[in-house]
């Protein structure tokens, strides 16, 4: 049985980038990923600005101003946001001016207008800026001309699309989302607005699965329920490998008379990586390998076990897929728990619950109540924080430092 880091890498080497790039408009770039880096064709700010409503001087002539003995200038001009200086600022000079608008050629400072007096036609400085340049962004003091804005391979949201709308990129090259199939395995299952009859549970898995996909920024293609029939399994395992990027399948993947999962998978001419992973729960993670390029996850069927599997490596898979830039893994932080953490040892053990940030900054961990059996999808409800126990460990106390994987990431 492979360690879980051990799984992680062989699914990391597996899985090779899709540098296929499209183009979409800057409204729909959100929560892609950057297929070309940018590089700046101007200098930010365009120009120097006011960081103040106040006066543009030169540093000269008011380095000494104090409230007794403030330096009087003479009003050259008033400079709005959006308008073209119209005169250079010379000695004894103040050009009256507001935030964000164009510094006139000459001055080098602003004074904000809480430390001037207005007199008609001059103005009194009550008191020396700290320093040359204050209040003033100056050309390219964000980036310059020619440098890098964004990097390919980072994920556009709300900061990067307002970067590219400054830098005024309205198409932009983004990596195409990978196809992932989701489907789930096992004669129990119906749909969810089926009437639950006999012997049968619905099939949470699939809306898991697709939203889990979904967040990760790739696109869910759902095939449905298929019974643990092996001739209807294997052909939609086909259909998947031909059409999918990554193909999700959950239940089949245990030692069960009914699992056929990984049989078919050889079937089917897949190479087989990982039939089973030392985790609890996820032991019977099932991997394996087309010509197509495509990789399969046969997931095991327990609810918890299948989104836990997700988390923790179908996740980074995503990621690398998607052209992210390294690293894949998942994001871990330290916490304190608030209750003492037990596993039987044998395996590398995950423990939900939620994580939050105590009134003292520090993070801690509530392991979520009830049961932790890998079918109990209730308590998984709310659950943002992953404890993860590392073989060998049979018991963490309650106020220790636990390692923590967050699903939703930073
Ligand atoms: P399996 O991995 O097929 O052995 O299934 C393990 C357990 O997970 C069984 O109790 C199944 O009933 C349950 N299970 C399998 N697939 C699903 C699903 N799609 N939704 C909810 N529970 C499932
Ligand atoms: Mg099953």
């Amino acid at each position: 049985m492979l360690s879980v880091s051990q799984a992680e890498a062989r699914i990391l080497e597996l899985v090779h980038p899709l540098k296929t790039v499209e183009t979409v408009t800057l409204r729909e770039a959100n929560r892609r990923v950057l297929g070309q880096t940018v590089v700046s064709v101007q200098d930010f700010p365009y120009w120097p600005n006011s960081a103040m409503d106040g006066y543009a001087v030169q540093w000269e002539d008011v380095a000494q101003a104090t409230p007794h003995q403030p330096d009087r200038l003479t009003i050259t001009e008033e400079i709005p946001a959006g308008q073209e200086p119209q005169r250079v600022l010379l000695k004894g000079q103040a050009a009256r001016i507001f935030t964000g608008a164009k510094l006139p050629q000459g001055a080098d400072t602003v004074i904000m207008q809480e430390q001037t007096q207005c007199q008609g036609d001059q103005v009194l400085i009550l008191s020396a800026p700290s320093q040359k340049g204050h209040f003033v962004r100056s050309q390219g003091e964000y980036c310059q001309k020619g440098e890098n804005l964004l990097e390919a391979g980072i994920r556009l949201q709300a900061p990067e699309l307002a970067v590219l709308a400054t830098a005024q990129v309205s198409q932009v090259s983004v990596y195409r989302r990978p196809q992932v199939a989701i489907f789930s395995t096992g004669d129990e299952l119906i749909a969810v607005e089926q009437t639950l009859t006999g012997a049968k549970i619905v099939d949470s898995n699939q809306y898991a699965l697709a939203a889990f996909v979904e967040n990760q920024g790739a696109i869910p293609v759902s095939l449905g329920i298929v019974p643990d029939d092996p001739d209807r399994l294997k052909s939609t395992m086909a259909q998947a490998i031909v059409s999918a990027d990554l193909v999700l399948s959950t239940g089949g993947v245990s030692v069960g008379d009914y699992d056929y999962v990984e049989k078919l998978l050889a079937e089917l001419g897949g190479e087989i990586v990982i039939r089973s992973v030392a985790m609890k729960p996820g032991k019977p993670l099932t991997v394996a390998k087309f010509a197509n390029g495509c990789v399969y996850f046969g997931i095991p069927g327990n609810p918890v076990s299948a989104l836990v599997s997700c988390w923790r490596f179908v996740q980074p898979a995503i990621a690398k897929l998607s052209g992210l830039s390294a690293p894949w893994s998942p994001v871990w932080v330290k916490a304190q728990t608030q209750t003492r953490l037990t596993s039987d040892g044998q395996r590398e053990t995950y423990l939900w619950g939620r994580v939050q940030c105590s009134s003292t900054g520090d993070l801690t961990f509530a392991i979520a109540p009830g049961s932790h059996s890998s079918g109990n999808l209730i308590n998984l409800a709310q659950a943002n924080a992953l404890a993860v126990l590392p073989i060998g460990t049979k018991e963490i106390a309650s106020q220790e430092t636990i390692t923590l994987l967050l699903p939703q990431g930073l």
